[in-house]
Formats: structure tokens, sequence, C-alpha cells
């Protein structure tokens, strides 16, 4: 049996996390993180999705940030997460696999939506400029 190459790290264009709630207590708690990722970390946050939108099986937000990051955010994440499902996965050529292979879950492990209508080749997403301007220490 033989396994593919290892992919290089410079795969990675950059990283996503999707931060997901149900019901009006876990929306609660993930404005409140939402809140204190933007006082803390050089992100880009995106709006706060209510309803599903695909691939995603559940309301979340989704907080886009660049490769160095990852060290100190994602840490952080697994500490202050307040019992919240987190997905954390990477932007390469392959949405798809991004998604279902290279995907990093804090709590449950939820469906992908439609994985079929993810692009297995484009070009990787880089972390747009951050939105997000740190006032406290990680
Ligand atoms: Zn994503």
């Amino acid at each position: 049996m033989t396994i593919p190459s290892p992919q290089p790290l410079a795969a990675i264009g950059s990283f996503h996390a999707h931060v997901y709630f149900d019901g009006p207590a876990q929306r609660e708690t993930a404005l409140a993180l939402r809140a204190q990722i933007a006082e803390r970390f050089a992100v880009t946050l995106g709006r706060v999705h209510e309803g599903l939108v695909g691939p995603h099986a559940r309301a979340m937000y989704q907080v886009a940030f660049d490769v160095p990051l990852f060290g100190n955010f994602v840490p952080w994440l697994m500490l202050n997460r307040q019992g919240l499902t987190v997905l954390v996965h990477t932007n390469t050529r392959d949405e798809r696999r991004d998604h279902l292979v290279h995907a990093l879950w804090m709590g449950e492990i939820l469906d992908i939506v439609g994985p079929e209508h993810l692009a297995a080749d484009m070009e990787p997403e880089r972390a747009p400029p951050p939105n997000t301007q740190p006032t406290v220490a990680p």
C-alpha cells in the first residue's frame, strides 16, 4: 500500500473558523465569543448567519484568518469556545477536501451539506484584510 506524498504547508492560503450555535442561549454565547475574538485577534469576522448557508448545517459565523495566526488563535479557541461547536478548515485549492478531510472539529462533528457543490480545484483563498482591531492581549 502506498500513501500519497505529503502536501506542503504552502498549499494552505489561509484558514476559516466557523463558530456554530443552536438556540438563543448558544447564540448569546457565540456573540459574546465573537466580541472577545474581535478584541484580541487581527482576523476578518464574517456576519452572523442566523439561517443556514451551505455547506454549513447550523447557524454560524465565519472567522477568516491568516496562516501565522493559527498557533495563537486556534489554542485560544480551544480554551474559550464555551462548549460551542467550531470547525477550523484550511483554504487550499480543494474546497471540498478542506471541509471534508482537512477539517479540525471542536465539539460535535456536523454534516457538511452538499459537498458536491464545493470546488475541487480553485485558487486558494488568501486571508482578507482584518476587520478587527485588537485592544487586549490574546
Ligand atoms: Zn469556511
